[in-house]
């Protein structure tokens, strides 16, 4: 027979599962119960209750001792594998699935960009089923203006970039690291990465791209979670998981990101746009892109 579930007990649980989602914690790591040769049923909820749970959870045991082996029973049996899912991950239509995430975002006041002049979220567009996803620093004015991530003079060369690789831009998807603009366009802060960023991981773990391409090295460092110059960074695939990807999905091995200059930078010094090219030159050939016979404008 399943648990009887203590109502305020599932109402703490999922209240803290939530209050994990906010803060960015996905996963909850748990081991096998050694329950003894002459256990009873009751005496291996409480060993369940002595594994190993995150912090988060052992924080949670310690504010409910009187109900520790309940909670361990039914959060193992029962909630957990419910309440740590992303909603999106029970469907497989990526666009709704995106919706979902977009939903979950609403008009999101997480982190202080939301109260330092930013006009609207910039969520991400393109192809949902794309291969190929391009991940950015953050909006800049034109995109905060038009609600989409790289439309101002960057963006211009980033889709020259594609069309370069012998694709389009509505064959790709594009996001960024955050989803509102940092004031005066400045280098989006750790708080603010570390907010967003989940929704972002969010968003690969639904689109389950071929290749990432990171577009300079704030979107390197973050999704890498690896500091180190363009120079370490570029030139090779990373192999890439999206934190709280679920694991257990074997129809996605994770993708492969690779990383190259921001077109920015690339507008403030053109004569780094070769070496961009053999970095796109990598991404195509491990998607077996031909570029256009005609060169790009
Ligand atoms: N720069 C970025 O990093 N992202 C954008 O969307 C635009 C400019």
């Amino acid at each position: 027979m399943p648990p009887v579930l203590d109502p305020d007990l599932r109402r703490a649980l999922a209240e803290r599962v939530r209050y994990c989602h906010e803060m960015g914690i996905y996963d909850f790591y748990r081991r096998e119960p050694r329950v003894s040769d002459s256990a009873s049923v009751e005496s291996a909820a409480v060993e369940v209750d002595d594994l190993s749970l995150s912090p988060t959870f052992q924080e949670l045991r310690e504010e409910m001792p009187a109900r520790k082996s309940l909670f361990a029973r039914v959060a193992n049996e029962t909630i957990l594998p419910v309440l740590t899912s992303n909603p999106e991950q029970a469907i497989t239509d990526p666009v709704a699935a995106l919706k979902l995430i977009r939903e979950d975002l609403g008009d999101c006041t997480r982190c202080k960009l939301h109260k330092q002049g930013r006009k609207q979220i910039v969520f991400g567009v393109g192809n949902p089923n794309a291969e190929l996803m391009f991940v950015g620093e953050g909006p800049g004015a034109d995109e905060d203006a038009q609600g989409e991530p790289f439309v101002g003079r960057a963006g211009q060369l980033l889709n020259n970039m594609i069309k370069a690789m012998g694709i389009r831009r509505e064959d790709v998807y594009i996001a960024n690291v955050v989803k509102c603009r940092p004031p005066g366009n400045r280098t989006p802060e750790r708080d603010e990465t570390e907010t967003c960023s989940p929704f972002l991981m969010r968003q690969i773990a639904v689109i389950k791209p071929k290749v990432v391409v990171a577009l300079g090295a704030v979107a390197a460092k973050n999704l890498l979670a690896m500091n180190a110059s363009m120079a370490v960074l570029r030139g090779r695939f990373y192999d890439f998981m999206p934190t709280g990807a679920r694991s257990s999905d074997s129809s996605w091995q994770g993708t492969k990101l690779a990383v190259t200059y921001h077109p920015a930078f690339l507008l403030r010094d053109p004569r780094q746009k070769g070496e961009a090219w053999k970095d796109l030159q990598m991404v195509m050939k491990y998607l077996g892109l031909e570029p256009p016979t005609k060169p790009a404008e």
